[in-house]
């Protein structure tokens, strides 16, 4: 096959994917970045709850296969897929691991914080220095001053206080000021959902745009297939166009795997990479939303509200169990037709009239690193002739306990605040998903090195969510592109 030659080929637009390919372009590398989504499409209809979480109006051709909670057969689920990757949805929290976080890691706290000051740049990230209790240290200044508390975190806000903790507002991956850039409209469609107005710092509306400029050749709808290794180097990346289905090839000096921590390993263990530990140790944090009914209209305006966040019970159970808690993060409450879609049956027409009383907390606590939790590769295959994707998964028991800590902690605040009766909902999806090619001192205890180089490959990085060991207690995406932004500089050394 007659392949284009590349310095490098990134594949997948993520955090992960868009940081490196950025950096490399920058640095003069020829460099493609595959991406198997298209662009969003930045509508009316981005905003339509319907559409985007019922409809999927951006959902992938090929599903996964999911087995978890103890259930003996996989059930199919279709993950979105966009250029920008889980950018375009992310709720634009943007938090730093704490140094205790980084106990299982190969590289400390102070080895990624110069990276995580430069994530905040280039995210241009809205924060408030010396207000979270639990603040990692040398945490000088965010580029950009946060914004008034909206009325319904100002309730959340004023029950935390009386509680005795010290909510602080989430630093945000949003733009509320700079000018030269559409500016943030607080509506209520923000988690979830891509930006219309491209307010939302996401890798589409920001880095990309820039690499672009730069030189960088964004093929979309390009869906990689396999990676062509000969004597320990990747020689060729082959994909097919997901619209004629056509394979085509392309070579590089340089291959960057950063298709997400479900596809990444997916993608190598087609490839014939056969390190034990690929796919396995799988993460996505333990989350679930705490839920309560007010006797009034939580949010009539319905405005943005996701702005304050809880560390105060981060360290409470550390020496027993050897990880964070997590924190509480204030979320919207989606519309009647989803609360509906979602509601057990006989309570649906109810739930449906209560939901503009309601008012959540989404609770996202740490969980373990499990070798049974993996991604895996089914014999079933999808339209453009690959196995799909296979995922098992299973919570420990500490998982559950720290989950249900920061559950309690957060019904407290909202019965503080007025909410009378009160809901659990678990969060099942894989939006944290990390830790299936995870990093280490040495090939026994980890696919990557600490570079996030595949051992037994010259020229194959890794720079998504893959890398990381353990999950730590707070939103994975700084930590993602903070490590992207080292895996560059570590690349571009090493040429
Ligand atoms: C609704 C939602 C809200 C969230 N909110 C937050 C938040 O507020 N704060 C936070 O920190 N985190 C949040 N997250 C999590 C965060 O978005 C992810 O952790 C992060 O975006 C993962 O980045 P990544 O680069 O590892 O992978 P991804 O974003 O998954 O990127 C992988 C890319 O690779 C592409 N791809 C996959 N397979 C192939 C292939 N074979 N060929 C070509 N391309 C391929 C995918 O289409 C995708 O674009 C949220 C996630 C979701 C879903
Ligand atoms: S809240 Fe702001 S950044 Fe989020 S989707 Fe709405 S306008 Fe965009």
């Amino acid at each position: 096959m007659n392949a284009a030659h590349y310095d490098a080929v990134v594949i997948g637009s993520g955090f992960g994917g868009s940081l490196v390919a950025h950096a490399l372009v920058q640095a003069g590398l020829k460099t493609a970045l595959l991406e198997r989504g298209q662009w969003a499409k930045r509508d009316d209809a981005d905003w339509d709850q319907r559409t985007i979480l019922l409809q999927k109006r951006y959902r992938a051709a090929s599903p996964l296969l999911v087995k978890q909670y103890g259930r003996r057969t996989f059930q199919r689920t279709y993950p979105n897929e966009v250029v920008g990757g889980n950018s375009v949805f992310f709720g634009g929290a943007s938090l730093r691991l704490r140094p205790a976080d980084f106990a299982r890691w190969p590289l400390s706290y102070a080895d990624l914080a110069p990276y995580y000051a430069r994530a905040e740049q280039l995210l241009g990230v809205h924060g408030e220095v010396g207000t979270d209790p639990h603040e990692p240290p040398g945490l000088t200044a965010y580029p950009h001053a946060t914004v008034e508390l909206s009325a319904p975190a100002q309730r959340i806000y004023q029950a935390g206080t009386a509680l005795g903790l010290q909510p602080f507002k989430i630093p945000l991956a949003i733009n509320f000021s700079d000018r030269t850039r559409p500016l943030c409209l607080r509506c209520i469609t923000c988690d979830g959902f891509p930006c219309k107005v491209e307010a939302k710092n996401d890798m589409a509306s920001t880095v990309l745009a820039t690499a672009s400029a730069a030189g960088l050749d964004i093929i979309v709808g390009a869906v990689a297939k396999r990676l062509m290794q000969r004597d320990g180097r990747v020689e060729q990346v082959e994909y097919v166009d997901s619209t004629s289905r056509q394979t085509h090839a392309l070579s590089a000096d340089l291959v960057v795997l950063a298709a997400g921590a479900l596809n990444s390993p997916a993608l190598m263990l087609r490839s014939g990479f056969d390190h034990p530990l690929i796919g396995r140790f799988l993460m996505r944090h333990c989350n679930g939303i705490a839920n309560c009914i007010f006797p009034f209209r939580t949010n009539p305006q319905q405005v943005f509200h996701k702005q304050l966040c809880f560390s105060d019970f981060y360290e409470d159970l550390r020496a027993e169990l050897g990880t964070a808690v997590g924190v509480i993060q204030d979320i919207y409450t989606p519309a009647p037709p989803i609360i509906r879609h979602h509601a057990p049956w006989g309570f649906k027409t109810l739930v449906g009239l209560l939901t503009g009383y309601m008012q959540n907390l989404l609770c996202i606590s740490e969980d373990d690193p499990r070798r049974d939790n993996r991604v895996s590769l089914s014999s079933e295959q999808d339209i453009f002739g690959m196995e799909l994707v296979q995922v098992e998964h299973a919570y420990s028991d500490a998982d559950c306990r720290r989950r249900d800590y920061l559950l309690a902690k957060a019904e407290a605040v909202l019965r503080q605040a007025g909410g009378l009766l009160r809901y659990r909902y678990l969060i099942d999806s894989f939006s944290h998903a990390i830790g299936t090619l995870r990093c280490a001192t040495t090939p026994e205890e980890g696919v990557l090195d600490v570079d996030c180089r595949y051992w037994d490959s010259e020229n194959l990085y890794v720079s998504d969510g893959s890398f990381m060991p353990s999950s730590g207690g707070v939103n994975p995406s700084l930590t993602i592109a903070a490590n992207a932004l080292r895996v560059a500089e570590r690349i571009l050394e090493k040429r």
